[in-house]
């Protein structure tokens, strides 16, 4: 039986995985995720997979190399799964410290953790021992012109503490595969959206909001141009990264799905208005006029968009859910959970939200 340690398995990517592994490979896998539980982590996200004989939970930091090296000691570790980061832009301008202490010393800790276990006396490692490395495609930076993509080539641009911490580890994965021939892979992502969002970005924060007639706070002119993708097609693409794609080689995975954050904004207040039953007092609620325009993001990137050729050719990976029906399976996923909403956006949340659009 394979064994996978995921970091950051409590986040929003890490638990989809976890879900999309659980439901793909069933009991022919065992997880253990490793995560600190920051306030991004939830073991709520867990719950359904929290009693399989095959899944165990470990509450550690990724910078403690004593605590990190024992569970590779303890377990015969076969891939390793690294989302385990820092991962919101707006906090890495307030306080970029923590970013480059998970982020960049982190990965160092998990990459030497990895080549301690794995690595035979001749310097070679191990038989079919593989180590994917999560990142994003803000390490290449922003893109002005309509129909300019990142490929896996285009050089690294960060511009926030995030990706600049993001990029910063990248190229350490790239320096362990170059110099040790470590197995490894990188793949830089789109933004996500899906269930178990943290509702500090974009989507589940205009969901969250709106249902409550909170406003709506863009930055900026509206205008600036993500590309998003349904989290449960990023973890089929890393899934099959590490099955089926060339070991040292980076893969972008997106699904051409660009979107101005005005207009990622009107698509959910149409979507909650064509979803909420009539007579519900939130339909009421759920209005244009809560756009508010806030003071825009320091540095704001102008427009991410992903090149996926090379990881559609070499692997063979599309994405399954276009926009229209994941928002909608998102936002249905949210009428299901307000209590999950409720427990995260008590507390520290108000906090950084009042601290954030004062
Ligand atoms: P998240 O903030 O929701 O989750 C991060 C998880 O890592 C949390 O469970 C947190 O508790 C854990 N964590 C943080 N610091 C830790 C530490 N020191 N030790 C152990 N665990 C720690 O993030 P996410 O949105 O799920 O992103 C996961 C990964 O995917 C990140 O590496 C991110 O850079 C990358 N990524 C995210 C997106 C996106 O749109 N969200 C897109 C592309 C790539």
């Amino acid at each position: 039986m394979r064994t996978y340690l995921v970091t950051g398995g409590a986040g929003f990517i890490g638990s989809n995985y976890i879900h999309y592994m659980f439901k793909k490979y069933d009991n022919e896998i065992r997880i253990i995720n490793v995560d600190k539980l920051t306030y991004a982590g939830n073991l709520e996200n867990l719950k359904d997979v929290e009693d399989r004989e095959n899944y165990t939970f470990v509450k550690a930091d990724i910078c403690d190399a004593e605590a990190i090296n024992k569970i590779f000691e303890e377990n015969d570790i076969d891939r390793v799964v690294h989302f385990a980061a820092e991962s919101h832009v707006d906090r890495s301008i307030k306080n970029p410290d923590v970013f480059v202490k998970t982020n960049v010393l982190g990965t160092l800790v998990m990459l030497n953790a990895a080549k301690a276990a794995w690595e035979l006396e001749d310097g070679t490692f191990k038989e079919d021992k593989k180590f994917l490395h999560v990142s994003t495609d803000e390490v290449y930076g922003s893109l002005e012109e309509e129909g300019e993509y990142f490929y896996e080539t285009t050089p690294y641009d960060p511009h926030s503490p995030y990706s600049a911490s993001k990029a910063s580890s990248d190229m350490l994965v790239k320096s362990y595969m170059d110099t040790y021939k470590f197995p490894a892979n990188i793949t830089n992502c789109s933004n996500n959206y899906g269930p178990y969002q943290f509702p500090e970005k974009l989507i589940p924060l205009i969901i969250n909001n709106a249902l409550q007639g909170k406003t709506l706070p863009v930055y900026g002119d509206g205008k600036n141009v993500r590309d998003w993708l349904y989290v449960e097609d990023h973890a089929k693409g890393i899934d099959m990264v590490q099955e089926k794609g060339r070991l040292f080689e980076t893969y972008n995975i997106g699904g051409h799905n660009e979107k101005q954050n005005i207009e990622i904004i009107h698509i959910i207040l149409d979507t909650l208005q064509e979803m909420l039953p009539e007579g519900d007092p939130r339909k009421e609620l759920v209005s244009e006029n809560l756009i508010t325009y806030v003071t825009d993001r320091k540095g704001h990137d102008r427009r991410y968009a992903i090149a996926p050729d090379k990881i559609k050719k070499e692997v063979g990976w599309v994405p399954d859910t276009m926009f229209a029906e994941g928002i909608k399976l998102t936002i249905k996923w949210f009428f299901e959970n307000e209590d999950w909403m409720k427990n995260v956006t008590s507390g520290d949340y108000q906090k950084y939200y009042e601290e954030m659009y004062k």
